[in-house]
């Protein structure tokens, strides 16, 4: 007989572990089938989590009350803020993680879950029944039943290693594809491309040189990813820094054609941001040197992760090229680099929550949809595991969960996808965000927690934390906008003074840049009552209030065109003044706002002016056969 389950999850990547949790916060019966249960969180290349415009997606997942966030609180090895020269706005948290313990967090977290079940099977094929998605086979053959079912199988689809001019098939290395479901992903007519990525190779620390090299040491204090935790107790460590040398770039030249990528054996597209050393040295040929971060997997492992040579070279290519780095003449490969190409999913085949628009009851996330990166996949998992509980617990029609550009980096990097695929592999970005300043990574909780909390998927120790952390905000900016000093005053404290010479209260000066915290409770002792944990948010919000107002007009005009949604059904041949090539787009992406619609590439403004018009008129016809 076959097991019936609310949801389920295929995948314990780091877009299947979110979703799984999501689902199960939302308080539905979850069970979660991938390939092993040890590997369950494993982080499939660097080990590291946040960075730039990743840190923010990060922060996002923690509001809505996910789990990546307080893994790597609990496995971070060297927290650090980047781009702190910068505004707090493009601040990009970052840690490095303890590989194993990441793991074991997100593997001790999701066992905290009653509802949630772990099954270890490959998933072969969906169960489909009149067009629904309804369940699952496995390779062997056993059914599970769901009301909704999540597919996130990262590089495994049709999975290729390349090492040199060795081709091996594999999800990962060391583990198998999923060959029997991409099979059955074509037959059902999803539209399948091809990617790829690639990994550096593995040392071994106790071999390097470290005395010649610089050292970079964690931010101290280390400051957590998520607002549940009070503070890092795992020990910190320094990277070491080297970089590449002329004759590594010789070495990378002489040998080109025996790279996997540049031999023509790949054909998929690689990420951009994320270049192999040989993508660097042929595509950079003006620079002589690269820079190597030297990233320990673990406090108790020896094995070094040389972040920025991601390599598809023969092993003895690799030998040669490591032997030329300072510091790693000597330096031992435990594992060699690989590239790798596998199957995914064109996004624009997907609702912004995530389903297949031509196989309801199929939630598509993570690398399986052209994403590259741990925090993008999570992210994904997060929205699709909430809307798959929300239709498993409320029915079809439920209203999904969305967020828009104005709401979440999360909602940018989905509407990205949706609207324009991912024809390289898509990473976030700050530049992505057309916010920034209203989608910063301090403010996370302050955009998304009551959201989180209204559609419920935020938990009681998040909702009360939140709670108490609301009105504290509250009671600070009532503070900060009350006391006021003349100019007098505030230039006698060597404060910057208003020209003007008119009084200003706390929250004005902190308006300004060179103004922090400690300055103002010069003139203001009684701010000291505002606990520290409350001063980055509230700076940043003083700073960016000006330009927040500034860009609402911006941000009610796109809430206004996405308020305005097209029919699944409008058949775009009906629609008055298109081109046949609007039509041929529409028909395409079927957009389903007029806000999506007016960011599809090539759609002319006036087309999405005719379909505006068209779905006015149907809504109004629609209006009149209610009324008669
Ligand atoms: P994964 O983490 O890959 O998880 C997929 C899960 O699905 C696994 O648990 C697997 O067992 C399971 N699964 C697959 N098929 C089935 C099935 N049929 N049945 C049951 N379970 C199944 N990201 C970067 O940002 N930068 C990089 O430079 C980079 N380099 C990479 C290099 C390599 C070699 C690899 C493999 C990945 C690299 N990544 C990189 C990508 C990063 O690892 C992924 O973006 C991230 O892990 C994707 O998460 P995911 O949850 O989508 O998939």
């Amino acid at each position: 007989m076959s097991k019936r389950y609310d949801v389920i999850i295929v995948g314990g990547g780091h877009a299947g572990c979110e979703a799984a949790a999501a689902a199960a916060r939302m308080g539905v019966s979850v069970a979660l089938v991938t390939m092993r249960r040890d590997r369950i969180g494993e982080m499939s290349c660097n080990p590291a989590i946040g960075g730039l415009g990743k840190g923010h997606l990060v922060r996002e997942i923690d509001a809505l009350d996910g789990i990546m966030a307080r893994a790597i609180d609990r496995a971070g090895i060297q927290f650090r803020m980047l781009n702190k020269s910068r505004g707090p706005a493009v601040h990009g948290p970052r840690a490095q993680a303890d590989r194993a313990l990441y793991r074991q967090a997100i593997q001790d977290i999701l066992a905290g879950y009653q509802n949630l079940t772990i099954i270890e099977a490959a998933v072969g094929d969906l169960q489909i029944e009149a067009g629904r998605v309804t369940g699952l086979i496995t390779e062997t053959g056993d059914h599970y039943l769901a009301q909704a079912v999540v597919l996130t199988t990262g590089t495994f689809l049709g999975g290729v290693i390349h090492l040199g001019d060795e081709r091996t098939a594999a999800g990962r290395i060391g583990e198998p594809p999923s060959n029997m479901l991409a099979a059955r992903l074509a037959a059902y007519n999803l539209p399948l491309g091809r990617l790829k990525t690639g990994t550096p190779a593995r040392l071994d620390g106790r071999t390097i040189d470290w005395s010649g090299l610089d050292m970079q040491p964690a931010d101290d204090p280390p400051i957590p990813f998520s607002t549940l935790t009070d503070r890092i107790t795992v020990p910190q460590i320094s990277c070491g820094i080297t970089r590449t040398t002329a004759k590594t770039h010789q070495i990378i030249a002489d040998s080109i054609h025996l790279s996997a990528v540049y031999s023509g054996q790949i054909s998929g597209t690689g990420p951009r941001y994320c270049p192999s050393i040989e993508d660097k040295v042929h595509r950079f040929a003006d620079k002589s040197s690269h820079q190597i971060f030297l990233e320990p997997e673990g406090l108790d492992d020896p094995t070094i992760y040389p972040n920025g040579i991601s390599t598809s070279l023969p092993r003895h290519v690799q030998d040669a090229m490591i032997a030329t780095i300072p510091g790693l003449e000597r330096a031992k490969i435990l594992q060699y680099g690989y590239a790798i190409e596998y199957d995914f999913v064109d996004p624009r085949s997907l609702r912004r929550s995530l389903e297949v628009k031509n196989l309801p009851g199929l939630y598509l996330a993570g690398q399986i949809n052209g994403t590259t990166g741990y925090e993008e996949a999570a992210a994904q998992g997060l929205i699709a595991g909430i809307n798959a509980a929300m239709v498993a617990a409320g029915g079809v029609d439920t209203d999904p969960f969305v967020l828009d550009r104005a709401d979440a980096y999360i909602g940018v990097m989905i509407d990205d996808l949706v609207t324009k695929g991912a024809p390289e592999p898509y990473r976030m970005f700050t530049s992505r965000a057309e916010y920034r300043l209203t989608l910063r990574a301090d403010n996370a909780d302050q955009r998304l927690t009551d959201r989180g909390i209204a559609c419920g998927c935020v938990g009681p120790e998040r909702q009360k934390r939140w709670g108490d952390k609301k009105q504290k905000l509250t009671e600070a900016r009532d503070l900060l906008s009350r006391v006021t000093e003349s100019a007098k005053t505030i230039a006698a404290a060597g404060l910057p003074a208003p020209r003007d010479g008119a009084k200003r209260t706390a929250a004005d000066l902190l308006a300004l840049e060179t103004v922090g915290f400690a300055e103002i409770q010069l003139l203001w002792p009684e701010l000291a009552v505002i606990p520290d944990n409350l001063h980055a948010q509230l700076a940043a919000d003083c700073r960016y209030a000006g330009y927040v107002g500034r860009q609402q007009s911006d941000i009610d005009a796109l809430r206004r065109d996405e308020a305005v949604m097209i029919p699944p059904q409008t058949d775009f041949t009906m629609v008055g003044g298109l081109s046949a090539e609007s039509r041929d787009i529409l028909a395409k992406y079927q957009p389903e706002t007029i806000g999506q619609a007016n960011r599809l590439p090539g759609l002319t403004p006036a087309a999405v002016v005719s379909v505006l018009r068209h779905v006015k008129r149907q809504q109004m016809a629609a209006k009149a056969v209610v009324k008669s």
